[in-house]
């Protein structure tokens, strides 16, 4: 099986993408055009990624003093990526975008996170200039975003600082107005800021003539103090090189620095680095005086105070985008895995039983095993060194680890295409359907960041343990792909900040309505899935799930104390991402099913496989996570740091 077999199954004989043209918005699409588009990025992704994921974990992003130098490798593979127009793939046909469904995006993004992950950057200035189109002025918009979409610009979030990472409330990068006229200037008001910011994803390049930065920062209040909390943070578009109303590059270059690059453990194609604003290594003068001082300028975005809000647009997008990647590099660990599994010899089979029965062949007892031994003889279990050996992928616990793979990345990938659906239909469906979509991505959008973030990671893990030695060598590229997903259980919100997003907060808003639109539409799987012998099975753990989940949830919270209940955030994350995973599997397994041409296919068989290892050997797990969250169990929480 490709990926492209997978995405092609899950859009148009799962999510039914195709019906998404009868809407207004994507009248003008058809399959072909989306087949059209996987095509290109299919190719690209071949030609232009796949060939250079070692060079650019290899070859480090490096600062001469002046410039930080990427591989020609990176500057070709970003230029085809702007060309192939999917910078503004979702974006309206006047401001030349194609007016893609967003499933479709997402889907062919896939390819290329796949072939390179750390090559694309792409993300980032698609979720920067997005945000713009809901949050900035027309001018901004024009200005900034759709330079950003055409790819002559790029890019970044700036959120994190050196001593505010998951507490955004501890922000201290101030902004001031920028002279008396500050609200004058006609690219929005203009005010200096100064600050650090740490961890910025692409922060400093040449790929691109300038690079726009979106900056969270504080403007002080009328006692000149920052005001504390996130109440008191805005948004600033922060350019490196000034530009002019008409998007000209004005000749000055904006007060922003690179104070170092970060050196990472893997996604070393895409520089991160520290950046400081405003300590006066590129003075910009002044609107009145002309006089040039230190202070970066950056234009506000939205209203002040309301930055996190406006910055929410953008983290919720990435953290879907976060959940791909570590899909799509779980996946490209699977099959490097099968590759290698289906050609290494090594071992060989169990002897059949009916030879066993003779209790001479067996050793004696306390003897040491000679499994898959060669001149071993005859080990435990009864198995001939006189045979050939057999490759790998015909031992049960290889099969058991790729089996444990599929079930993690195909099922992630249905996931976040289902979370993708959801966003469309946010934007395009009716009232009600959209208010429905929306709620459900408050409250998944914590499991398509953070489960595949941990599951496609072990899913690496695990494509490693099948390569044996070899798998622990930069030789085979199984390792890089461990380093690379490593960041996303990091980024974007922690694990631990994403498991109290989840029951702090998404399960009890507006009511618990996220959570009973969720239910609503596991049961309605259920019961198409109970009629059905094949599933009837799995439907009653499903539905049997489902009840802990919400059991768990109402005990984690019995006594209101906020302490109790999210001590044991991170292991209820992980038994409501199985379940859901679970739940997606079983659908994902109807559509096989109804697919009557291609039930007896390999392709069906891998699927009903994958969804019964899924429901065999991980369901069962969320008892053991959900003990803990319904007896509120404080053994974590209570241990004095001594006894540490
Ligand atoms: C490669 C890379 C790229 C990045 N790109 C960007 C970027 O482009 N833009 C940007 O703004 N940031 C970026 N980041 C920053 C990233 O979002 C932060 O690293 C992350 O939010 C965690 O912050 P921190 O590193 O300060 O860790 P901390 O916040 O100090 O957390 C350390 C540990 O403590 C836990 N913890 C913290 N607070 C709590 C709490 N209240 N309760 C329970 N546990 C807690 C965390 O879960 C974590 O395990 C990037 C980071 C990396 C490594």
């Amino acid at each position: 099986m490709t990926l492209r077999t997978t995405t092609d199954f899950l859009l148009y004989q799962w999510l039914d993408a195709e019906s998404l043209n009868q809407r207004e918005r994507f009248a003008d699409h058809s399959r072909e055009t989306f087949d059209a588009v996987f095509d290109t990025c299919e190719r690209i992704a071949r030609e232009k990624y796949a060939p250079f994921n070692h060079t650019v974990d290899t070859q480090e992003p490096h600062f001469d003093g002046e410039k930080v130098i990427l591989p020609q490798a990176t500057h070709d593979a970003q230029k085809a990526y702007a060309a192939s127009g999917m910078l503004s793939a979702a974006q309206d046909y006047d401001i030349g975008g194609m007016q893609l469904p967003y499933t479709v995006e997402a889907a062919a993004n896939a390819f290329f996170a796949m072939a390179s992950v750390s090559i694309g950057s792409g993300m980032l200035t698609t979720g920067n200039a997005n945000l713009l189109m809901k949050h900035g002025t027309p001018l901004q918009q024009e200005v900034f975003a759709r330079h950003e979409f055409s790819g002559r610009f790029s890019g970044t979030m700036c959120l994190s600082e050196p001593q505010a990472g998951s507490s955004l409330s501890d922000v201290v990068t101030k902004a001031t107005p920028d002279g008396a006229d500050f609200e004058g200037d006609p690219l929005g008001p203009r005010y200096r800021l100064k600050g650090n910011k740490m961890w910025i994803s692409s922060g400093e390049h040449e790929l691109t003539d300038n690079i726009i930065h979106l900056v969270l920062a504080k403007i002080p209040g009328p006692d000149g103090k920052l005001i504390p909390g996130t109440r008191g943070i805005s948004l600033f578009i922060v350019p490196k090189k000034m530009v002019n109303e008409k998007a000209e590059l004005t000749g000055v270059r904006n007060d922003v620095a690179l104070a170092g690059l970060n050196h990472k453990l893997g996604w070393r194609g895409t520089t991160n680095t520290l950046l400081n604003f405003g300590e006066g290594k590129y003075p910009v003068p002044s609107t009145g005086s002309g006089q040039a001082v230190a202070g970066a300028i950056g234009y506000l975005v939205g209203k002040p105070h309301e930055g996190l809000r406006c910055m929410f647009h953008m983290m919720n997008e990435a953290r879907i985008g976060v959940g791909m990647a570590a899909t799509m590099l779980g996946m490209a660990g699977y099959e490097a895995s099968l590759d290698y599994a289906k050609n290494r010899p090594q071992g060989r089979p169990f002897i059949a039983p009916t030879l066993r029965a003779d209790a001479s062949s067996l050793p004696p007892e306390g003897a040491h095993s000679t499994l898959g031994r060669p001149g071993g003889g005859t080990g435990l279990g009864g198995k001939d060194a006189a045979q050939p050996q057999v490759r790998i992928i015909e031992h049960a616990d290889v099969k058991r680890m790729l089996l444990a793979q599929k079930s993690y990345c195909e099922g992630a990938l249905a996931l976040e295409l289902y979370c993708a659906r959801l966003v469309d239909e946010q934007h395009s469906g009716t009232t009600e359907s959209a208010d429905d979509a929306r709620m459900l991505l408050e409250v998944l959008t914590p499991i398509a960041k953070s489960w595949p973030s941990e599951w496609c990671l072990e899913a690496n893990s695990l494509a490693i343990q099948v390569h044996g030695g070899y798998g622990y060598t930069r030789d085979f590229p199984v390792e890089q792909y461990w380093r690379d997903n490593r960041l996303n259980m990091i980024h974007e919100g922690t694990h631990g900040i994403q498991g109290m997003d989840l029951l702090g907060r998404k399960v009890l808003m507006e009511g618990g309505r996220g959570l009973a639109l969720l239910a609503a539409r596991i049961n309605a799987t259920i019961e198409r899935a109970i009629q059905l012998p094949e599933l009837a099975q799995h439907a009653n753990d499903l539905g049997k799930a489902l009840q802990h989940v919400g059991s768990a949830t109402k005990a984690a919270w019995a006594t209101g104390k906020p302490g109790d209940a999210l001590a044991n955030a991170v292991p209820y994350m992980q038994a409501f991402g199985h379940t859901v995973l679970a739940w997606i599997w079983l659908d994902v397994s109807l559509a096989v099913l109804a697919a009557d041409s291609a039930k007896s296919t390999p392709a069906a068989a891998g699927r009903l496989g994958a969804a019964q290892y899924f429901y065999r050997y991980e369901l069962p797990k969320i008892a053991a996570w959900l003990k803990v969250v319904e007896t509120r169990d404080q053994t974590c929480a209570e241990l004095p740091e001594e006894a540490f």
